[in-house]
């Protein structure tokens, strides 16, 4: 095969590690009842009416013959209305549809930088902004990060003239840092208007609960046309296995982001099944308790160990092994724990465990304690 090679920039990405799952754990070290911890799911996985729901779609299966709409016109007209609030109003010619936020993500690269351009995103920062940015051949430009988390200025005093985009992901992952509501208008205010302004709010719905002066970044897209809100129905909404997110923006951004986007980019079900979910808002509030409730008990238990972690305003939280790191991930998947390494983030001491339900938070917490004291774990 040495004849085939790929275009440079594609040659030197390093590959997504996604969390272990579930079979593949039970088929590698033949443990049983494994629980997986490490993708920052909904651990009470989607609404009941959207289970509901489905079981009427597949009752019509030749539904599934049909291409979908394209368009996804019924989810954003429901999108459309959702997040319109009685000072802002979202038009569905502002919102694009991807198969999963990452597509999204991704066509914001393509679609506004190229080879020569610049993106800037912040040191552990989410790993599909280095993805996107090399796919699309363009240069990446990384902040040092300022107590794990954005350091606006850093990222303000990295603009060039070649500066096409900015990603920030709020909450991060993963890290779970966040910023305020005044922080990102300051920071908005600033930077030039050609400049693309991502905010990934991805972890949203937990933010709301868990961070004060937290708020989305949604009425500021009448102030900014440069700025694009990135949201996903696969964490709070339970929905990760489905594919399906959505960036709101200026109409100018959603008609050049249309232009790229492949034109069956969502799928039938996906589409079908996300406007349900987006009228459970009772299922969210319920998840969101129990995410607050779990995070407790495991920053508790933490602080019980003597382990230090980084407060985190989402659904998991980075919890500092030290150097044992690899032999404690590895230990707790024996015990059935799947949990997820952050080595491909440069934190190879931290380990960032998803919040469960408490049963398997109780779980995670047993088999922490149990490894920790196999390994003659030292608080560092
Ligand atoms: C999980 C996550 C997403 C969601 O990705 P999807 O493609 O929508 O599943 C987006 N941004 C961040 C920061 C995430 O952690």
């Amino acid at each position: 095969m040495k004849q085939i090679h790929a275009v440079e920039n594609i040659a030197q990405i390093e590959p997504y590690i996604p969390g272990k799952s579930i079979d593949t754990l039970e088929r590698e070290y033949g443990v049983k009842n494994a629980i997986k911890v490490a993708s920052n799911e909904n651990p009470l996985g989607p609404s009941s009416k959207v289970l509901a729901h489905l079981k009427d779609l597949l009752l019509n299966p030749l539904e599934f013959s049909r291409y979908p709409d394209g368009n996804g016109f019924k989810l954003k007209s429901k999108l459309a209305e959702t997040l319109s609030t009685e000072h802002l109003s979202i038009g569905i010619e502002q919102i694009t549809l991807g198969n999963g936020s990452n597509d999204v993500l991704d066509l914001l690269a393509r679609t506004f930088a190229g080879k020569d351009d610049e993106i800037i995103y912040s040191q552990y920062a989410f790993a599909v902004y280095a993805l996107a940015t090399q796919a699309c051949g363009a240069t990446a430009v990384v902040t040092e990060a300022l107590d794990w988390g954005h350091d606006l200025q850093a990222m303000m005093d990295a603009i060039t003239h070649e500066t096409r985009l900015i990603y920030i992901a709020n909450p991060n992952n993963p890290t779970g840092t966040c910023l305020s509501e005044s922080e990102l208008f300051n920071f908005l205010q600033r930077v030039p208007e050609n400049i693309i302004v991502v905010v990934d709010e991805a972890y949203k719905e937990y933010a709301s609960s868990s961070f004060d002066g937290y708020h989305t970044m949604l009425p500021e897209l009448k102030q900014f046309e440069n700025l694009v809100i990135s949201r996903t129905f696969s964490k709070a909404y339970g929905l990760a296995s489905f594919r399906i997110g959505y960036v709101v923006s200026s109409v100018t951004i959603a008609e050049l982001l249309n232009r790229v986007r492949q034109p069956f980019n969502n799928n039938g079900l996906a589409l079908e099944t996300a406007v349900v979910a987006l009228d459970d808002q009772t299922h969210i509030r319920q998840s969101v308790t129990l995410n607050d409730q779990g995070m407790t008990h495991l920053i508790q238990g933490f602080d019980t160990l003597g382990l230090s972690y980084i407060p985190s305003a989402g659904n998991f939280v980075c919890v500092n092994i030290g150097e044992k790191c690899p032999q404690v991930y590895e230990s707790l998947l024996r015990e059935g724990v799947i949990t997820r390494p952050t080595a491909n983030y440069q934190m190879p001491d931290y380990l960032r465990i998803s919040i469960g339900t408490m049963e398997e938070n109780i779980r995670v917490m047993t088999a922490l304690k149990k490894v920790l004291s196999i390994l003659n774990w030292q608080v560092p």
